[in-house]
């Protein structure tokens, strides 16, 4: 049966997907549920390991939005904008002006964003310098998972730290004044005690404690 296009979009949606679900109509009636014809319908796709640090409760959405697409390397830097076949003149990372601006430079290879990277460790609590891109994104995703306090502050901050990088680049290449690292890391910092402030916080444990001083967190 073809669809008449002088129907709703609803309509029409209806009689595309009814071959998909006419099974269902005919075995026992009892079976049949608004659910199972749901569940028929929807496309199942397998999950990515990286999933707890992009959609997570809590998290703030116009700073994991940016996450999404930077793990997917979809984020439009000067190097993608190049493989896509713009004409671009200049691919030099804006932040210091010597490598090319690819995703896994800006985020973790340029100086400017070990510095800020590094600082946002050492306000969890860990002393290392920052990793590549890869190692960086493997580590979130072993080590991110759960409910703890110190993995609910990495999911934030990693997130901020990607958001705040892309901000400040964007910021530069549309002629506004360049913040320092501290900046960036205060703001972070803030969004991170106004994310969990009204949350609940188990302060007997002394690693909660301590971070919970670290980030200011009444
Ligand atoms: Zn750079």
């Amino acid at each position: 049966m073809s669809i008449p296009t002088n129907v709703s979009w609803s309509f029409r949606y209806i009689l595309r997907v009814r071959p998909s679900v006419l099974h269902l109509f005919t075995g026992p009636i009892h079976n049949l549920s608004v659910r199972s014809i749901r569940d028929n319908l929807r496309i199942i796709f397998p999950k990515v390991s990286w999933q707890y640090l992009v959609w997570f409760p809590g998290r703030i959405p116009k700073h994991n939005i940016i996450v999404w697409m930077a793990i997917l390397d979809r984020l439009p830097t000067r190097v993608w904008l190049l493989r896509m076949g713009l004409s671009i003149v200049d691919v030099k990372c804006l932040m210091c002006g010597i490598e090319p601006e690819c995703r896994d430079h800006m985020f973790f290879g340029c100086n400017f964003a070990k510095d800020l990277w590094g600082a946002i460790l050492a306000l969890c609590g860990v002393y290392r310098g920052a990793c590549s891109w890869e190692s960086e994104l493997s580590w979130a995703t072993y080590c991110f998972k759960g409910k703890s306090l110190i993995a609910r502050v990495f999911r934030l901050a990693w997130a901020g730290h990607v958001y705040s990088i892309w901000k400040e680049r964007n910021c530069r290449l549309y002629g506004g004044s360049a913040r320092s690292v501290d900046a960036l890391l205060q703001d972070i910092k803030a969004v991170i005690r106004i994310r969990l402030e009204r949350s609940t916080i188990c302060r007997s444990d002394e690693c909660n404690a301590a971070l919970c001083a670290r980030l200011d967190i009444a």
